[in-house]
């Protein structure tokens, strides 16, 4: 089930402005800002305004939003000037480590990042 807003949830808060954040993007749909923990010298979210708990909560009828997010981290990456290349993140449930239970993409970038994730 999808809901416009959670009164519940921190990234609606920050969609909403209730919590205030400098946006990197921001359209009708979709807001890029920075993470307050930064693993990287860039490490930007991007965020549906929409509350999806996760990317496994979105259903064959979220197409264009998934591929606005993913269009609009490539902007951002170029904004950032992520030339060198960037990753990008999508942390799901328990297992993929998700902690904020509202879907986000992280954008990192500005190092070299090291693979497999842990
Ligand atoms: P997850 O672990 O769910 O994939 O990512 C959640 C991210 O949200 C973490 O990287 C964490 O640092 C970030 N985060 C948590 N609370 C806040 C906040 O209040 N403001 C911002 N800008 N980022 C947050
Ligand atoms: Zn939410």
């Amino acid at each position: 089930m999808t809901e416009i807003s959670n009164p519940d949830c921190l990234f609606c808060k920050i969609a909403a402005g209730t919590i205030p954040v400098k946006w990197l993007h921001e359209d009708g749909q979709i807001l890029a800002f920075n993470d307050i923990n930064p693993q990287a010298p860039v490490h930007v979210l991007l965020i549906p305004k929409q509350h999806f708990t996760s990317h496994a909560h979105t259903t064959a009828g979220d197409t264009a939003i998934l591929g606005q997010l993913l269009a609009t981290a490539r902007e951002v990456a170029k904004a950032q000037g992520l030339a060198n290349g960037y990753r990008l993140v999508i942390n799901t449930g328990l297992d993929g480590g998700q902690t904020v239970e509202h879907l986000h993409v992280h954008l990192l970038g500005g190092r070299h990042l090291g693979w497999p994730p842990g």
